[in-house]
């Protein structure tokens, strides 16, 4: 590669069988390498990656490979003959899920923040101790290099106690950390600094709801830049409608499934978790895009599916002008809100009590990586933007670089 490169940092996003890796400028964003180690721990695991746009290439890993052989193919073969990219290379930033209250900004990784990341294993069971694998390999390889741990829920850590606060016994939240903590924090981050960026003022003086919409889902009130309000809780099933998990409920379903149909606790998370969302009132997909063709299809299960994802999603959206009292956009981001424009204009036609009218031309024209405002003249505002994780994890790391 004849490129010439500035700084560069390695992005890791590390899960129980996967991990996602990004190579990227942390000036632009421009993402020199891309690639996904899959089915670790599997006999058919497997490694894919592509520089820039140039084409996908694949290679299978050793038979049950895990998070450090994966590491160490990268290293091996995939930087093989990239020395002026490598040789760029800053520092390494570890996205991780869960932070609890210990962190609330990007922390360089030490023994005692491994310790820390460990102790928050309760409240993400499953990718604490993934990220763990993977931040304790990747150390040990690049060695050379800070390691920089970037936390989902850090952004949130500004919430006030009125809205992170559960109310239940509080000495639950003391003794137990029982509270709602969120997730996306690197999204919402990202996509209310760039609405301020859009509306022309700094980011301490902008109003804007977030919305995330992937295949989880949440929704942040971000006052003068700082999360004051969002939709997930201790874990990421609180909150909106999503693509297997199921939101708001009355926590008292969780009794009627034990007592009245004799489920194991573990069926009941695996039903609330797994099996709800989009796919438990479809039936058939917790896609976005499967949701939309069935509607279009006159399929009644996936008409229910998506009026009550844009339903509640609306609902939510409104609550948070209380949060926020002047609002001065609402933005949508992730897979179904970049996308998704049936579901916008929903949305926003749900929303007309409080000034959104949708422009459809603008709506159509941001779809597939094109963001802008979709909301017409005189209307309040709401934009679709791209978000984009990696780059804030690249800044976040690159901050600690020697
Ligand atoms: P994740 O949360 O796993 O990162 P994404 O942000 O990639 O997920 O979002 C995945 C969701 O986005 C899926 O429900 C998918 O159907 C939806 N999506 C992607 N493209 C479109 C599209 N063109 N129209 C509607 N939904 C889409």
């Amino acid at each position: 590669m004849d490129k010439t490169f500035e700084q560069a940092v390695l992005v890791l996003n590390c899960g129980s069988s996967s991990l996602k890796f990004a190579v990227v400028d942390p000036a632009t964003g421009e993402q020199y390498l891309t690639g996904l180690a899959e089915a670790l721990g599997l006999p058919e695991a497997e490694i894919s990656w592509r520089f820039g746009s140039a084409d996908k290439q694949k290679s299978p890993l050793a038979s049950g490979a895990d998070h450090t052989q994966a590491l160490q193919f990268l290293e091996e073969v995939v930087f093989k003959g990239q020395e002026a990219m490598t040789q760029a290379l800053v520092a390494v930033g570890h996205r991780v899920v869960h932070g609890g209250e210990l962190f609330s900004q990007p922390e360089l990784i030490t023994d005692e923040v491994e310790a820390g990341i460990e102790k928050c294993i309760p409240f993400a069971p499953l990718h604490n101790p993934a990220h763990l694998l993977g931040i304790r390999a990747a150390r040990r390889l690049f060695s050379h290099l800070p390691h920089v741990a970037i936390f989902d829920t850090a952004f949130h850590q500004t919430m006030p106690p009125a809205s992170f606060m559960y109310a239940i016994p509080s000495k639950l939240y003391k003794e137990h950390g029982m509270r709602r903590y969120g997730a996306h924090g690197t999204s919402h981050y990202y996509v209310a600094g760039e609405a301020a960026k859009l509306l022309g003022k700094p980011a301490e003086e902008v109003n804007v709801i977030t919305a995330h919409l992937g295949n989880g889902g949440s929704l942040c009130a971000v006052k003068g830049g700082k999360s004051i309000d969002t939709s997930m809780g201790i874990t990421p099933l609180e909150g909106l409608m999503m693509g297997t998990r199921c939101g708001n409920v009355d926590p008292s379903l969780v009794f009627f499934m034990v007592d009245e149909l004799g489920y194991s606790l573990d069926q009941v998370k695996d039903v609330l978790n797994k099996q709800s969302g989009l796919l438990g009132i479809s039936g058939k997909t917790s896609d976005f895009r499967g949701i939309t063709q069935g509607l279009e299809e006159g399929d009644e299960q996936c008409a229910l599916a998506f009026d009550m994802f844009c339903y509640r999603l609306a609902k939510f959206i409104a609550s948070y002008y209380v949060p926020l009292g002047r609002v001065d956009a609402l933005v949508f981001t992730g897979g179904i809100g970049e996308n998704s424009l049936v579901m916008r204009s929903k949305v926003l036609s749900l929303l007309a009590g409080f000034g959104y009218q949708e422009d459809a031309q603008a709506n159509e024209a941001a779809r597939f990586g094109q963001g802008g405002l979709i909301t017409a003249e005189g209307s309040a505002k709401a934009f679709v933007i791209p978000t984009n994780e990696e780059l804030v994890i690249a800044r976040g790391a690159a901050a600690f670089a020697g």
